[in-house]
């Protein structure tokens, strides 16, 4: 048996229901009570906070091939996703560039404390190898030592063409995995049509007929502002009124943005079981407003946090956007406390994937977790060492990372990779 312990923290951030101090021992990747410690690798976690591996509910990894590209700042919507389009196209987007774009994003997540990454895949080029484009980002998170849920999107796409490549992907990654999810717990598959401004219904119940036959959870995106525009155009309907009757809203479902909801919407979101996803590293600058996080909380929907792509966001560093996320919501209700932010980019997030052994260090639970030194000045008079993780010290990054009990990131160094030559072929790849 391989057994690790963190010892020595100044805090241990079990769930949102404990902080405690003491070991946190990791037994076969898992979480343990107690275990026997001859031979164990002990980390010290001196001067440290230690929580769960953070959980990035919502990023299109793919986007790190295209950030600040000019034309996409400070336009709408409308405006931009034919942007990004142009450059996909001029790109091609092939299992080369998903995969070198997904060692990027996923060492990034890595080095800023996020150890499962949810990627809503939405590019598609017709005759793409889609199998090869999912392997891409599957081979990138195990090369890395990082979990991955892949999600097989849809963007216009064919509906049938989309549903017998998600049919494909879940045969050729997870073919005995229960619930889309490997046998080890890192890879995961789902589905999920980018909205109802993009895909037709026809996209929604192929997808969904594809997550019912292997149990596989559904995402999707809804209620950004122009969503609620086009889907008011295009149907006189608002998208969750849409969703509802095209049977997507229910336990198993996703939503990640939800900007612009109104009270009676939460309500029947509320019933209908479904998780969400707040990403205000997107939603904000792209000018959608900020949705009520407080009150989906309220209402009994639990909530993730997600930074979307690097086409809106430019970043993947969850705590940054946790750090937003607490800052804006004073903007439209009572401010969210550090706490539940943190619990909202942990085991909120894993909830929403159907994960209950992530985002949380209580035994039982996967071996993730994050060292945040607290030691330096930026902490210094920090009173209340778990909500300084969030108010103090912007962008902090890990200390070390371990992900099922593998050190893969040591004192803020990659582990698994050469971070320099993850960069130098990515930039080499969108340039060529
Ligand atoms: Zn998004």
């Amino acid at each position: 048996m391989s057994v690790v312990v963190v010892r020595g923290a100044v805090a241990v951030v079990e769930d949102s229901a404990r902080v405690r101090t003491g070991d946190v021992v990791i037994a076969d990747g898992r979480v343990v009570d107690s275990a026997d410690l001859t031979g164990a690798r002990v980390v010290d976690a001196s001067g440290c906070v230690v929580t769960p591996g953070l959980v990035n509910a919502h990023h299109h990894l793919l986007q790190t091939a295209f950030r600040t590209l000019p034309g996409t700042r400070g336009i709408p919507m409308r405006d931009w996703l034919p942007a990004m389009a142009a450059a996909y196209a001029d790109a091609v987007v092939d299992p080369e560039l998903t995969l070198l774009a997904a060692r990027a994003g996923l060492a990034e997540a890595l080095l800023s404390g996020v150890t499962t990454v949810a990627d809503h895949h939405l590019t598609w080029p017709s005759g793409a190898d889609t199998v090869g484009i999912a392997r891409g980002a599957a081979t990138a998170a195990s090369d890395l030592g990082a979990r991955v849920a892949f999600v097989r999107g849809a963007a216009r796409d064919d509906p049938q063409e989309a549903a017998i490549s998600a049919e494909a992907i879940v045969s050729a990654l997870v073919p005995d995995g229960v619930g889309g999810v490997s046998a080890d717990g890192m890879l995961q598959i789902a589905v999920g049509p980018a909205g109802v401004h993009s895909d037709p219904r026809e996209t929604f119940a192929l997808l969904g007929e594809v997550a019912r036959r292997h149990g596989l959870r559904r995402r999707t995106q809804a209620n950004e502002v122009v969503d609620v525009e086009i889907a008011l155009e295009r149907y006189g309907r608002r998208p969750l009124d849409l969703l509802e009757e095209w049977g997507w809203l229910g336990p198993d479902v996703t939503l990640a943005h939800l900007c612009d909801v109104t009270p009676d919407e939460i309500a029947r979101l509320a019933a209908s079981g479904v998780t969400a996803t707040h990403a205000p590293g997107c939603d904000v600058p792209m000018g959608w407003g900020v949705a009520p996080v407080r009150r989906l909380l309220d209402a009994g929907i639990p909530v993730g946090l997600g930074t979307s792509g690097g086409g809106s966001n430019d970043a993947g560093h969850l705590l940054a956007d946790a750090r937003l996320a607490m800052q804006v919501s004073a903007l439209v209700g009572p401010q969210l406390p550090a706490s539940e932010v943190l619990t909202m980019a942990t085991a909120g997030s894993a909830d929403g994937l159907g994960r209950s052994d992530l985002g949380r260090l209580t035994p039982g639970s996967a071996g993730d977790l994050c060292l945040w030194d607290v030691s330096g000045v930026a902490d210094a008079g920090v009173a209340d060492p778990v909500a300084g993780l969030l108010w103090a010290s912007p962008g902090r990054r890990p200390r070390s990372v371990l992900v099922a009990g593998r050190v893969v990131v040591d004192e803020g160094r990659l582990v698994t990779a050469d971070e320099g030559e993850i960069v130098a072929r990515l930039f080499e790849r969108v340039a060529r």
